[in-house]
């Protein structure tokens, strides 16, 4: 019984995948940011447009280029170069101190470590340091390391709920488990980017238009109301 359902939800994922890239495009990441600086600008952009997260990036790359630098600067030092975006001062004192905390526990600001260590090791890794989260360690695999780890925002948790992808009582946490499940893993960036697209252009929050969505096939939203 269970095994049916997990063959039909990755029928799903494999069919939402395939209509998601036929309509918006497959998506190829180019130029991947080092693992430190897409760290950094995730922890920036919790809570935050990308565009001002963005922002603060650049501002605090100019003003301290160099992230062994960027440690060892004070806390107020770090938040008036990223006072562009939202709460910049929790954000500086968090930058300050996972980078501390990297810094610690490897002898060096460098995460390559993460590139070939076990996928649920690496997540456990990244998660255990104070202030990152499933979607922030989820950002850093796939961008940085292009590791098929999901990273699931508001968008990508409404969308999978409603198609059916993910039971609709699922916390966004144990999203994360459940969609790596089901997901074909080289499909895990293009369907990461394209969820986003759809939840923002199409399967809005709040009225959603079902009448010109190219998933009402597959989804279970659609076929219940
Ligand atoms: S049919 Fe409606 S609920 Fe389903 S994915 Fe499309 S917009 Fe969202």
């Amino acid at each position: 019984m269970i095994e049916d359902s997990l063959k039909r939800a990755l029928r799903k994922a494999t069919s939402v995948c395939r209509v998601l890239i036929r309509m918006y495009g497959d998506i190829i990441h180019e130029n991947p940011l080092p693992p430190i600086d897409e760290l950094v600008l995730t922890i920036l952009s919790q809570h935050t447009s990308d565009i001002n997260a963005g922002r603060a990036f650049r501002q605090l790359k100019e003003d301290i280029p160099n992230w062994y630098d960027v440690m060892n600067a004070s806390e107020a030092e770090i938040a008036r170069s990223i006072s562009s975006c939202g709460l910049f001062r929790l954000k500086a004192k968090r930058i300050k101190a996972t980078l501390s905390e990297i810094n610690r526990r490897v002898g060096e600001l460098d995460l390559s470590l993460l590139e070939n260590m076990d996928l649920d090791d690496a997540k456990e890794w990244l998660t255990s340091l104070h202030g990152v989260g499933p979607k922030t360690a989820a950002i850093v695999l796939l961008f940085s390391f292009g590791r098929p780890v999901l990273p699931v925002d508001t968008h990508v948790w409404r969308v999978s709920k409603r198609l059916g992808l993910i039971p609709e009582s699922t916390s966004r946490e144990k999203a994360h488990r459940l969609l790596e499940t089901i997901i074909p893993s080289d499909c895990v960036f293009s369907l990461n980017h394209n969820l986003v697209r759809h939840g923002r252009e199409v399967c809005r929050a709040r009225g959603p238009l079902c009448s010109k969505c190219f998933l009402q096939r597959v989804c279970d939203y659609f076929l219940r109301h």
